[in-house]
């Protein structure tokens, strides 16, 4: 299983849930994704942060900033948020992620308009990964 999981509002919101689904999807050879729109200069932060959370991963990717978003997201119909979140979806297109956890609605909004065959499910959701 290819799952990908938010940080803010989600991993941090239960990291002990977390933490032994993220550890069980590894140990099963499966591959945890972690994506996030923190900006690329957190980065360090952000691995001491996950390791100090006990979140095992296979990646992290940090989304590019909201400028960038502008011109690599290719939907006119988005609007600059919508453009930044959007980044998460191709993402998990690109990596084939089976799931997505995400407590943004707008999020979820994406990949239910954009990635279909993902199961982006809500923080709310989270046991059914
Ligand atoms: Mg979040």
């Amino acid at each position: 299983m290819r799952l990908g999981l938010d940080i803010d509002g989600t991993i941090t919101a239960d990291p002990v849930f977390f933490r032994e689904r993220a550890s069980a999807v590894i140990k099963n050879g499966g591959e945890v994704h972690v994506v996030s729109s923190r900006s690329p200069e957190a980065r360090v932060e952000t691995v001491t942060e996950l390791s100090e959370l006990g979140i095992r991963y296979s990646t992290l990717h940090l989304l590019p900033h909201m400028s960038a978003a502008q011109w690599l997201c290719p939907h006119r119909e988005l609007d600059w948020y919508q453009k930044h979140m959007w980044l998460k979806v191709a993402y998990a297109l690109e990596y084939r992620l089976d799931y997505f956890v995400d407590d943004d609605p707008k999020v979820l909004a994406l990949f239910d308009r954009y990635a279909r065959g993902i199961k982006a499910l809500s923080f709310l959701d989270r046991h059914l990964v």
